[in-house]
């Protein structure tokens, strides 16, 4: 027998840690720890080590499936005959007509791959993934105040803080090695703070927790910032040097509505916690991380939310220091990287703005073509699902890349009927899933484990995937799908690539942060974008002399009030619900689910109550309960439990026998446009 051990990148969640992928006799049939992980020194989770059977499994998609309209069956159909169906079809409709949906599940070069072949072979501006779905308020707010996007600083900068403070991450389940970092700085002293609505296993590892009510952020946040100005803590040289607008924030966030006592019972949070909180912002000023995930993003104010996390860490002087810095955890594992790829309706790859004309010619030129789309934002993932099943004379096709909205999009009814409004639907996975049976073509692409590629984590690490096994049957690569496409719709000579690696080459020429990264430097730990040679380092922390990306080259600091969720609490829907993750799937269960392991230890959903709720509903644990809200409702066990905050459920999201998301809200972010998955008022009865 023989077995090999290959170096590789987890496909999970956005920590990235490094494995061997184990290969006997060519099939995959394990993992197995690496002592190389930069990000895991050797550690894994249960995903991480359990993670890799659904790659295996007999599930795979293996050919092209083209639908019968007459019996609605698929049938398995060769690469020609699909071609053929998409070619014919994507020709007959009109850009503005037209919808791609790339994937944070992909490598980066898939997602270059995919934003090109939108721009150039569907001429549509109508592009973007999942990122808009959980940090796309990350990479908005940052920008509007620090000119960048991303994550200020390493997953090392929270071993060495001395003050961790986490708000709407429960990284223990969603990040679990992204949170041993934490406790690294917790062993040596560090203060822990945790701000979320469950007794989460992040939150029972911290010295304080701060239970405050879904969509009370800025309250707390505004809190927290007045009594740092009138208590005198804001670093003065730091917020005069390399900030404008402080009078602005000043005048917003020192008004009397921000005071602890009001805070208090907005938040429903003990005032000595808020005051604990601070005494520790203070002791530890210069070396305090601030950690956020979905539970601060996944809001109607998801941006200014991120805003309120960057303005507090800014008067602190905390940014561009060691042991500082406003620190996104990215929800899948590519989020970073499929971003920096320009799969996004308003840029390009490299974060060339679609709206500036010179930028959009120095793209067209870079590939050859006339022009590409430019000049007018193209529609996000909530305003293409809005428009196919409210307008679907207006968007008619779809081509959708790793992607499942009926499971991950909020209201799943309403995607539902989107998917069915839809004239022309092409979904490529690697699995049959719940969407796919709304398409007219499914096409087999392939996963990590087949494809030399990169991915890039949540610290901005681009990192290498490296091909284990063939995929399976006559599944194909996902950018070799869009070159065959483009070839047979006669745009073969812009998809000239030969390898993955030919992809990375030339997004590297158009994507300043990369210019410097080739494959062979990423043989190592990978490399922290930016890097702009190839005989430049990495970058590990953001904004150490300026703030680089902004037009004066300093943070801007506004007013930014708290406001309530887009679905408040009434007499009818009288209780909040807040969605998540377990630390034993990821987000739309296509792969965890088929992992036996993983699978075994949460077999199905539940809904979390308080046992005062319960007690209100004469409920019993265990009981199976209909969880309902404006938009439809789900049958859910019952799991009656006090980590719950009084007058909140909890419902994880993996599950499709009891879909969160059939009672989700589809209010979205005005500009992010990332919709409110974690607050919606809901009611419950007993079944
Ligand atoms: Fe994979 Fe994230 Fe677990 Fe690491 S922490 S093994 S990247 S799921």
């Amino acid at each position: 027998m023989e077995i090999k051990y290959v170096t590789t990148t987890c496909p999970y969640c956005g920590a990235g840690c490094t494995f061997n992928l184990v290969v006997k006799d060519g099939k995959i049939s394990g993992v197995q720890p690496c002592q190389r992980g930069p990000v895991n020194e050797g550690k894994l989770c249960p995903k991480g080590i359990f993670g890799w059977e659904f790659i295996v499994s007999e599930d795979r998609l293996k050919t092209p499936l083209i639908k019968d309209k007459a019996t609605g069956e698929f049938k398995a159909a060769t690469w020609d005959e699909a071609l053929a169906v998409i070619a014919e079809n994507f020709k007959k409709y009109s850009p503005e007509e037209i919808a791609v949906i790339s994937s944070a599940r992909c490598c980066n070069e898939d997602n270059y791959a995919m934003q090109k072949f939108a721009r150039i072979v569907l001429k549509t501006p109508n592009v973007d993934h999942c990122a808009r779905l959980c940090h796309a308020p990350t990479v908005a707010g940052l920008n509007m105040v620090f000119g960048s996007g991303a994550s200020t600083n390493s997953f090392d900068d929270l071993a060495i803080a001395d003050c961790v403070f986490i708000i709407g991450s429960n990284n223990f389940e969603a990040h679990p090695l992204a949170g041993r970092r934490i406790m690294q700085a917790k062993e040596k002293g560090a203060h822990i703070i945790v701000c979320d609505p469950r007794v989460t296993p992040t939150a029972k590892q911290a010295h304080l927790h701060i239970q405050h009510f879904p969509g009370t952020d800025i309250q707390l946040l505004n809190c927290l910032m007045k009594q740092i100005i009138e208590r005198g803590w804001v670093d003065e040289e730091f917020v005069k040097n390399r900030t404008n607008g402080y009078e602005e924030l000043k005048a917003c966030v020192t008004q009397d509505k921000y005071s602890i006592e009001n805070t208090s019972v907005v938040c429903g949070v003990p005032a000595e916690k808020i005051e604990q909180a601070l005494e520790w912002l203070r002791e530890c000023q210069h070396k305090t991380a601030f950690v956020h995930c979905l539970g601060i993003t996944q809001h109607t104010v998801g941006v200014d939310n991120v805003r309120s996390i960057a303005f507090v860490q800014t008067l602190l002087g905390n940014i561009g220091k060691p042991g500082c810095g406003v620190n996104a955890l990215r929800g899948q594992n590519n989020v970073q990287g499929s971003c920096d790829m320009g799969a996004l309706p308003n840029v390009y790859a490299g974060y060339l703005s679609v709206m500036n004309p010179d930028l959009a010619k120095k793209v067209a030129d870079y590939w050859g073509v006339d022009e590409v789309p430019n000049g007018k934002l193209g529609l996000h993932i909530p305003e293409m699902l809005e428009t196919f099943e409210e307008h679907p004379d207006k968007l008619k096709c779809l081509y959708l890349m790793g992607e499942n909205p009926v499971m991950s999009d909020p209201n799943s009814k309403g995607v539902e009927q989107a998917m069915e409004n839809c004239e022309f639907l092409v979904v490529q996975d690697i699995f049959e899933t719940e969407t796919t049976k709304y398409a007219d073509v499914v096409l087999p692409g392939s996963c990590y484990a087949e494809e030399d590629g990169t991915q890039t984590n949540a610290e901005r690490r681009v990192q290498r995937f490296r091909k284990a096994a063939d995929a399976p049957g006559e599944s194909k690569l996902d950018w070799e799908i869009m070159k065959m496409i483009a070839e047979k719709m006669g745009y073969g000579k812009y998809f000239t690539w030969e390898t993955t690696e030919d992809v990375f080459n030339e997004m590297r020429g158009i994507t300043p942060q990369y210019a410097g990264i080739t494959y062979a430097k990423l043989d190592g730990d990978g490399i922290q974008w930016p890097c702009p040679t190839e005989d430049h380092p990495g970058t590990p922390i953001l904004h150490i002399d300026k703030f680089a990306g902004m037009p004066d080259g300093k943070a801007k600091l506004q007013a930014i009030e708290h406001r309530a969720p887009a679905e408040v609490i009434d007499s009818d829907y009288p209780i909040w619900l807040t969605t998540g993750a377990t630390i034993w799937h990821w987000p739309s269960g296509s792969m965890t689910r088929r992992c036996e392991q993983l699978d075994r230890d949460a077999p199905t959903a539940w809904l979390e109550m308080n046992p005062a709720d319960a007690a209100k509903y004469n409920i019993a644990d265990g009981e199976k309960v209909i969880l309902y809200s404006r938009r439809g409702e789900v049958a859910v066990n019952a799991r009656v439990t006090p980590l719950i905050k009084e007058g909140v459920f909890f419902m994880p999201f993996h599950f499709t026998e009891a879909r969160a998301n059939l009672v989700t809200n589809t209010a979205y972010d005005p500009v992010s446009r990332t919709p409110e998955f974690k607050v919606c008022a809901v009611n419950v009865k007993k079944m």
